[in-house]
């Protein structure tokens, strides 16, 4: 246990009450009042019409590629630093994924590199919005559209992150986020899958629940999965999604006392924000090019004082698994992960914790 994690739910009286509520109501599965309430809540909140929640975020970005038909023989773009499930879901379905490297300033995919890696079998793109920043989107939306290709925008790490005023989740065919426990909201596991488009929703919605016909109960007219979110997991959801803009601003409110904090250290580069976003700073993050200290030996450091750390993800291109998979060159995504820190974060951090760490981290480095 460290006293200051990076990152931990906050989890109050509003969210029992609403679990409580679900247990005694009986409705303790995929049934009751809870679910389409979130589903629709939560799609209104980021600007899209429909909301298909799920049991968390991997399986959201696994149905919405079964959904727009992607499989064998088929190409997707995923960037070189996320984390896993992002290239997974494409693997899950028979697809090929296609590793493209990232931008150095906002560490998000480049979208350059991206138009480069596009050949007559790609299908979709798989922008991440890492660690709460949003991903140039408006580049992303152009060579799609050129391209005929699908975005399915995996936005786990950035609910309510907006690119030029629009939130996340609402650019692409299909957006797909998490509610893991440290994520920005949370249901426990959980995920959804969001669109616009009516006869999609609907199909996630019958892929979701084991492929059953709407019509006619226990007929199946595809191989679906159980996929599904719970009444307690929405309930709980509900309640997290009524703190959203509290938890965001906590953390912008984060972000702005570390980057005073930490400004001007030479060897240090904090988390960005471009002119054209705005960031929920998921996790804070710094990159570490010191001469003093290693990115290793300042997080051993901090660890010592009882505060976590975690290192970027690993690109995907270095892990033997994924390694068919990179074709291509990843400069920046090789040295920005192994520069990459993410810091504390927690929405129940106090200023002075905040405070604290910072000068903590200038103390080691300077
Ligand atoms: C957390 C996360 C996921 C997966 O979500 P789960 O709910 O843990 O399955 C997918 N993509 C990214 C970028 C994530 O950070």
């Amino acid at each position: 246990m460290y006293r200051y994690p990076v990152a931990e739910p906050e989890i109050g009286e509003e969210e029992l009450k609403n679990v409580v509520e679900a247990v005694k109501s009986g409705w303790v599965s995929s049934k009751g009042k809870f679910i389409e309430d979130f589903e629709n809540s939560f799609a209104k909140y980021v600007g899209v019409k429909y909301g298909v929640a799920t049991s968390n975020g991997t399986v959201a970005l696994h149905l919405a590629l079964v959904a727009l038909n992607i499989g064998k023989g088929d190409e997707v773009i995923v960037p070189d630093l996320t984390f896993a499930a992002t290239i997974n879901a494409v693997i899950y379905v028979g697809a090929k994924p296609v590793i493209v490297d990232i931008n150095p300033d906002y560490w998000c995919i480049d979208p350059n590199k991206l138009e480069k890696a596009i050949t007559q079998n790609t299908k979709a793109i798989i922008p991440v919005h890492l660690y709460g920043h949003p991903c140039d989107m408006e580049a992303i939306m152009e060579i799609a559209s050129r391209h005929n290709l699908y975005v399915v925008e995996d936005a786990a790490e950035a609910h309510g992150a907006e690119y030029k005023g629009k939130k996340v989740g609402s650019f692409g065919r299909i957006s797909c986020f998490s509610f893991y426990g440290n994520k920005i909201i949370t249901t426990g596991e959980g995920g959804i899958c969001l669109t616009n488009d009516n006869e999609l929703a609907e199909k996630i919605k019958i892929l979701r629940d084991h492929g059953m016909s709407p019509k006619r109960r226990y007929w199946h007219d595809v191989v679906g999965f159980n996929y599904r979110m719970t009444n307690l997991q929405a309930a709980l959801g509900l309640a997290q999604l009524n703190k959203i803009e509290r938890f965001i601003e906590k953390k912008r409110g984060i972000a702005k006392i570390y980057t005073e904090e930490l400004s001007s250290i030479e060897g240090v580069t904090l988390h960005p924000e471009m002119p054209w976003a705005k960031c929920v700073y998921w996790l804070y993050s710094i990159l570490i090019d010191n001469k003093k200290v290693t990115r290793d030996e300042l997080a051993e450091k901090l660890k010592e004082n009882g505060i976590e750390t975690r290192n970027f993800f690993y690109p995907l291109h270095e892990m033997p698994i994924y390694r068919k998979y990179a074709n291509l060159t990843y400069p920046i995504s090789s040295k920005i992960s192994k520069q990459g820190l993410n810091l504390p974060s927690s929405v129940k951090l106090s200023e002075e914790d905040v405070k604290y760490i910072a000068r903590k981290v200038r103390e080691i480095i300077t």
